[in-house]
């Protein structure tokens, strides 16, 4: 293939602006925070899933506390009519003797229960704290996600603008370069991604850094400087930056 020396050159300023691109783009999803933005998402996920599981055992106790609370209301209430009935003092002896004998066992009954309304209020407080601390930490979690989530985005808007920044003249540059040595170039860039076109640098391969063999030194100093040359190695686009260039 035959290209102008001057568009070979430019063809190395292309490659500069598409090495930057390149970067642009990896950095773009190596950014830092991406991995911290992934721990802390998991982290709430998991401290969600806590708070929810915390949150219905507090229910299920909260329930079991209404029952326990009218189960107590249930045997005060029927002492409350038999100390109705005995203050009416209606009845035989023996009637108001059974009275008293249930009001008896009616107290032993209510402190029982009291002592299970007492321990299931005991559950209940525990488990509220339980997820109003678990409440806490998926606030703060959540507010983490939230900021990571601003400087996740901040930092992308930041490396799109530096992208469309170096677009721009890219485009401008592409479109002056001979086209023959520009779709050779983009075909190579297509198969291999990253550095096609590279200076020959005295006697090295500005590409793979590999030194040329004297034949093809010679090979190419003897090559017109409209040639595209090739490195045998590592099969870049070889590049003569005329001295001073
Ligand atoms: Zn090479």
């Amino acid at each position: 293939m035959k290209a102008d020396p001057f568009h070979q050159a430019r063809l190395l300023d292309l490659q500069r602006l598409d090495t930057r691109l390149d970067q642009i783009a990896h950095a773009r999803t190596r950014l830092p925070v991406l991995a911290d933005l992934e721990k802390a998402t998991a982290a709430h996920a998991s401290a969600h899933d806590d708070l929810v599981r915390a949150q219905t055992a507090l229910g299920d106790l909260e329930r079991e506390q209404a029952r326990a609370d009218a189960d107590v209301q249930l045997v005060r209430d029927r002492a409350e009519r038999d100390r109705s009935r005995l203050a009416a003092g209606t009845g035989t002896a023996k009637d108001l003797q059974a009275i008293q004998h249930e009001l008896d066992s009616l107290a032993r009954r209510q402190s029982e229960l009291e002592d299970v309304e007492i321990e299931v209020m005991e559950r209940v407080e525990a488990a509220r704290d339980r997820a109003d601390r678990l409440r806490a930490v998926a606030d703060e979690l959540a507010a983490k996600v939230s900021e990571l989530t601003q400087v996740r985005d901040a930092e992308i808007a930041r490396l799109d603008a530096e992208l469309e920044e170096v677009a721009a003249p890219r485009e401008e540059l592409r479109a002056g370069i001979d086209d023959g040595l520009v779709g050779l170039y983009e075909s190579l860039r297509s198969r291999t991604g990253g550095v096609v076109a590279a200076p020959l640098e005295g006697r090295s391969c500005g590409g793979c850094r590999i030194q040329l063999n004297p034949v093809d030194l010679r090979r190419i100093a003897d090559a017109p400087s409209n040639e595209v040359l090739r490195c045998d190695e590592c099969d870049r686009i070889l590049v003569r930056v005329p001295e001073g260039a």
